[in-house]
């Protein structure tokens, strides 16, 4: 088969058709090598010399489709940085349960993804490796944190990808690439081995092209794993979805997340997914998270206050680079780290550490620790009317490079509406739904804990009926990197420390 036909495939579809023996997994490891090695967005920070020199072993359920992973997941003699400075080039010596367990179901490393440096962000903009380009658009961003995963997937570079969310970083650089994106309920997939950014939150999920390939990655990633103590496992087995109606299903559409500050052709494409919903036989209803417009204060009292405290490892001593000078210790710690970590990583060290000093730790870190707590209570109330939460999953399409770069706040609204399933702990999905200026929208469809299976259903039952055509961010991504071509020499390659 065609290297080009072959990256037109969903994962699943390339798994079908190596059972009928019409590729084998090394043709489809080459030929996804050879498209991330092209990779002009700046999605990749590494990518594998060579497909595994053992085929997957016979029966392997991934029977052998690359897999993309965020460079913060810890990656055995593969540079795993987190996007960051601070670790550049930094090798473990293990990896991650969950990378290791996809790789042996069949899923081997194709390559590592670019990433906002230790997940701070919603744009990629803040790796120390360069922006992300969104393949829609090359001068907009492909959102973040997980923003490399979510552009390699859009533009044909990577048939999946891995990527973590702490508060959106899976769900929204899905939704701005146009491609589905799934945070799974807390504590279902294991976080041994990724590098932490705020770990009460932080959870692992798949990026894929359809919500199929969703269903099959985050089946071989769930699981109790012991070398995580917040490990809960999945009761049962992620099925592959089949629904195609939502007959008796009930949404809940939550006021407070579908107002104002959404932009309104996110919210006339979501008002349209709605009234499909109810031709399928759902049921649309208000519902109320009277809680939820405080989640992102929470959050960013949270967020930085945990990560304060996991980035404190970051001292030249145990890891990554170290930067010494005369004054001893104290000068070495701080050397280290002012130039080791970005501005933005700094500012949340500030802000966590404060909120978790003395005189101030029930003010703020307390009072949003409640404020979480309430969150959770609303979503356990709306859930028992409702089946399902649905919102816009970003409040804007993809915005424009260096737009918000200069205005953190406006940067953090970006999450507005997937910070507080993130809170509460619960899985949701984003879908893409339909474009808006030209551009991907998605849509979030959040349920209760350990609820992935009825998520998964009720997504592949409107995915079909939204027919989202998912294929032009590829073609637009092609054309685009042809055009530059012919004008210049194009964008820097892909980084490779091999
Ligand atoms: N954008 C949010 C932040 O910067 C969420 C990041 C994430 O989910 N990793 O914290």
């Amino acid at each position: 088969m065609s290297a080009t036909r072959l990256t037109e495939l969903t994962a699943a579809q390339a798994v079908a058709a190596m059972q009928r023996g019409e590729t084998d997994a090394t043709e489809l490891f080459e030929a996804y090598r050879a498209a991330a090695q092209a990779d002009e967005l700046n999605a990749y920070l590494w990518v594998a010399d060579g497909a595994p020199a053992a085929p997957p072993p016979s029966g392997a359920p991934l029977a052998g489709v690359p897999l993309a992973v965020k460079d913060l997941f810890c990656t055995q003699g593969v540079p795993s940085q987190a996007g960051s400075k601070i670790i550049e080039g930094y090798r473990p010596p293990y990896t991650a349960t969950v990378v290791a367990g996809l790789a042996d179901a069949g899923a081997p490393l194709l390559g590592k993804t670019n990433q906002d440096e230790f997940a701070m962000g919603s744009s990629n903009e803040n790796s120390a490796y360069g922006p992300v380009l969104n393949p829609w658009d090359r001068t907009r961003v492909p959102g973040g944190s997980s923003g490399g995963s979510a552009a390699a997937v859009a533009a044909g570079c990577a048939p999946w990808a891995l990527g973590t969310d702490t508060g959106g970083s899976i769900r929204q650089p899905a939704a701005l690439c146009g491609i589905v994106g799934l945070k799974p309920t807390y504590g279902t997939v294991s976080r041994y081995g990724m590098i932490a950014f705020a770990s009460s939150l932080d959870q692992a999920g798949p990026l894929t092209r359809d919500v199929t390939d969703a269903a099959l990655l985050l089946r071989h990633m769930v699981g109790h794993d012991a070398r995580d103590s917040t490990s809960v496992g999945f009761p049962g087995e992620i099925a592959t979805p089949s629904a195609e109606r939502l007959d008796g299903i009930r949404l809940g559409v939550p006021e407070e997340l579908t107002g104002e500050g959404i932009e309104p052709g996110v919210l006339d494409a979501f008002n349209a997914t709605l009234e499909l919903a109810q031709e399928l036989g759902a049921t649309v209803q208000t519902c109320r998270l009277p809680h939820a417009p405080h989640a992102l204060a929470a959050y960013y009292v949270l967020a930085p206050a945990e990560a304060s405290s996991n980035l404190a490892r970051y001292d030249g001593v145990r890891y990554g680079a170290r930067v010494s000078g005369d004054g001893g210790l104290p000068e070495m710690y701080t050397r280290t780290r002012s130039e080791g970590f970005g501005a933005e990583v700094k500012r949340r060290i500030m802000l966590g550490t404060y909120s978790l000093s003395s005189g101030y730790y029930d003010a703020y870190y307390g009072s949003a620790q409640r404020v979480r707590t309430k969150i959770a209570e609303d979503f356990h109330a709306a859930f028992g009317t409702f089946d399902f939460v649905v919102t816009p999953t970003a409040p804007s399409v993809a915005f424009e490079l260096g737009s918000k770069t200069e205005d953190p706040f406006a940067m953090y609204l970006n999450d507005y509406c997937t910070v507080p399933m993130s809170l509460a702990g619960t899985p949701a999905i984003s879908i893409p739904n339909g474009l808006s200026e030209g551009l991907p929208t998605g849509l979030q469809i959040a349920g209760p804990a350990f609820s992935e299976n009825r998520i998964l259903d009720a997504a592949l039952a409107l995915e079909r009926a939204i027919g989202f055509d998912g294929s032009s961010g590829r073609t637009r991504s092609r054309e685009a990197g042809r055009r530059a071509h012919h004008q210049d020499a194009g964008p820097e390659a892909p980084r490779s420390y091999d």
